[in-house]
């Protein structure tokens, strides 16, 4: 059976094991005679399946008991929307940071709800940085500051995850999320779709610190309220079973890589791996600044369409494929994310030598 090393920016790579061990419980899950696709949510083997993938999380993520995690559907997109229903209350006020298109998202479904301030923004250089946020910064009333802590898209990440002082930090973390160790007491809420780094699509996990849901409204739509979710465990309606048991086997494969820690290091090797192949060849360039580049997202262009064309087409038929940039900003686009082995990154970086050797 021929894999490819698969760059996709989201659904993305799964960890080869993970699929494995799911190809083999697929008939019968541990002793149950069926499918975890086939069975109810409310069975005593399913609760332990997402009770575990909980536990799991917490442990890799060292999420304090002070806060819930939901499992949630409607991906990032609807929490750009819940987040201002939930929390955006008080003063109906909110700071967001605008560091690439999905910021944009957000700040579009949050003006909906309120008043939204943008306090921060790298538009003026096409998103290539990431704003610099400082406290001062950050108005006494807003209700919360949003921000993006990795711009999928434009390939940029939040260097440094900001103080805001006793203003909630709420972050859209889809596209960096369980990628490097991060102190989650700095964040009122965390957000991600799953199908990035944490395991297939249909799944949205957030984390939301417990006094901040004290305050929600029960004007809100059942489905929408976060207290709905947090009081039921994430079982008032039929979560995404298959996804968050998808998800309880990649934990399991990131405890084994030995936990945040080393798949951080190990990050941190595939990106500066590439973007050294970069730099060093003539063709190609990185537009994101140094400091402010993706481990996770490596966007790069040769800035000759023609050539960025040539380069997916020869790169997919050695089994390199998705390098394609995404399609509002074009170029080209390698996603680094766990589960892409080193063998990935080595191939892709041989592919931008010869590349690069052949087309001056
Ligand atoms: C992919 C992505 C989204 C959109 O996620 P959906 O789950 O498709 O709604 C939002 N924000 C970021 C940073 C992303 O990378």
């Amino acid at each position: 059976m021929e894999r490819v090393f698969n760059f996709s920016s989201g659904p993305a790579v799964l960890p080869l094991e993970v699929l494995k061990i799911a190809q083999e419980q697929m008939l019968n899950y541990n002793g149950s005679g069926m499918s975890v696709l086939e069975m109810s949510h409310r069975s005593s083997t399913y609760l332990s399946i997402i009770e575990q993938t909980e536990t799991k999380f917490r442990e890799i993520m060292s999420i304090p008991d002070n806060y819930d995690v939901l499992f949630l559907q409607g991906g990032a997109s609807l929490q750009f929307a819940m987040v201002p229903m939930n929390f955006m209350v008080k003063n109906k006020k909110a700071d967001y940071v605008n560091s690439g298109v999905w910021s944009e998202k957000a700040i579009e479904e949050a003006q909906r709800f309120g008043t939204v301030n943008v306090i921060a923004s790298s538009e003026d250089k096409k998103y290539t940085y990431y704003p610099k946020i400082t406290l001062d910064m950050i108005s006494k009333d807003a209700d919360y500051v949003h921000i993006t802590t990795n711009n999928t898209i434009y390939g940029t990440k939040c260097p440094v995850i900001p103080d805001t002082g006793e203003v909630p930090l709420i972050a859209d973390a889809s596209s960096n999320i369980m990628s490097e160790v991060w102190d989650i007491n700095k964040f009122g809420i965390i957000y991600a779709g799953a199908q990035k780094n944490l395991g297939p699509a249909g799944l949205t996990v957030v984390v939301v610190r417990k006094d901040l849901s004290e305050n929600i409204p029960d004007n809100i739509p059942t489905m929408l309220n976060y207290k709905t979710h947090i009081d039921k465990g994430s079982m008032f309606n039929t979560p995404s079973t298959y996804s968050i048991y998808i998800m309880g086997l990649v934990l399991d494969w990131v405890i084994k890589t030995g936990g945040l820690k080393e798949l951080e290091k190990i990050n941190r090797d595939k990106a500066s791996m590439l973007y050294d192949a970069i730099d060093e060849s003539v063709l190609f360039t990185a537009p994101a600044v140094k400091e402010d580049r993706s481990i996770m997202n490596v966007v790069f262009v040769t800035g000759k369409p023609d050539l960025d064309k040539k380069f997916v087409t020869e790169a997919k038929a050695k089994g390199l494929v998705t390098l394609n940039g995404h399609r509002s900003v074009g170029g080209l686009r390698a996603s680094l994310y766990n589960a892409m082995p080193v063998e990935g990154v080595e191939a892709l970086v041989k592919f931008i030598q010869k590349f690069d050797k052949e087309n001056r």
